[in-house]
């Protein structure tokens, strides 16, 4: 007789970059929306575990399914979807992350909920967080700010540290580069500033794209007059999301365009740096 498999672990994801697809496709309509609506259920795309790069220490990472914008050097398209979430129910998240919350707090480290855009999922994510703080998991979310209107006061103080991917500067180059418009990302980012609620920027280098020193010198300027940002991460293009593009069958404009040398990475942590900024 063959050994029983074991049941699989509907959070556990083998990696973010792994494709996914249609894994809500049976779900029926009514039940995302109530599931949109009350966040007992969400759309997960995967869930790791001993993230170094997620945040303060060592973090267990949720990734949710959806996001509203079109980032030309986007390495999760397969996220853009909500239905290629998996859903999961609420009570079975909080489970899931109750069995690290000794390792992470051990390991200085917490938990970050991440994307797609995790704010497309407002209700659950509120609730996710709001669970894992009460467990006393640090908490952070990873997000580009557009729906940001949609958490309260009280329900950011559930966050410890908020990721705020800042993509480029100036509107017109934000649309082209996201498809969307600056200003609500810009309008999150003030709004932690007067709340002096921790913020990391995220900023993705891709040369010839994000790399002008007059694009940057403003943005920098902007990052360090908020008086919250403990840091920029210069997150250096990658190519590794490009079998994506081609498997959904996107049309991907990047294949020409190569990841930035090490000293371009360092000249652009400089421009940060030259405000006072810590860049790393
Ligand atoms: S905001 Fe993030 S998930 Fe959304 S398109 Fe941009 S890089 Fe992709």
């Amino acid at each position: 007789m063959s050994a029983e498999k074991p049941a699989a672990n509907p959070l556990e994801g083998k990696s973010p970059f792994e494709l996914r697809l249609d894994q809500s496709a049976g779900v029926p309509e009514s039940a995302v929306k109530q599931a949109l609506e009350s966040g007992d259920m969400g759309f997960m795309h995967s869930f790791t575990t001993g993230s170094t790069v997620d945040g303060p220490g060592v973090r267990a990472v949720g990734w949710t399914a959806g996001c509203l914008w079109r980032c030309l050097y986007c390495h999760n398209p397969d996220t853009w979807n909500l239905m290629n979430g998996m859903p999961v129910t609420l009570e079975r998240a909080v489970e899931e992350l109750g069995k690290y919350r000794h390792g992470l707090k051990v390991m200085q480290g917490g938990f970050t909920l991440s994307g797609g855009e995790p704010l497309m999922q407002d209700r659950f994510a509120v609730k996710l967080l709001t669970a894992a703080k009460a467990m006393g998991i640090h908490t952070a979310i990873e997000t580009n700010g557009y729906l940001s209107e949609r958490l309260s006061d009280e329900e950011l103080d559930q966050i410890d540290l908020v990721l705020l991917g800042i993509k480029t500067w100036g509107s017109e180059n934000h649309r082209n580069l996201t498809g969307k418009d600056i200003e609500p990302t810009l309008e999150l980012a003030r709004r932690l500033a007067v709340r002096k609620q921790p913020v990391w920027v995220r900023f993705v280098l891709v040369p010839g794209l994000t790399d002008d020193p007059q694009t940057l010198a403003p943005m920098a300027k902007f990052i360090a007059g908020l008086g919250n940002v403990e840091r920029v991460e210069v997150l250096p293009f990658h190519q590794m999301g490009r079998f994506k593009w081609q498997k959904l069958g996107l049309d991907y404009t990047l294949d020409d365009f190569k990841v930035p040398s090490p000293d371009l990475i360092e000249s652009t942590c400089g421009i940060f740096r030259a405000e006072g900024l810590k860049a790393v």
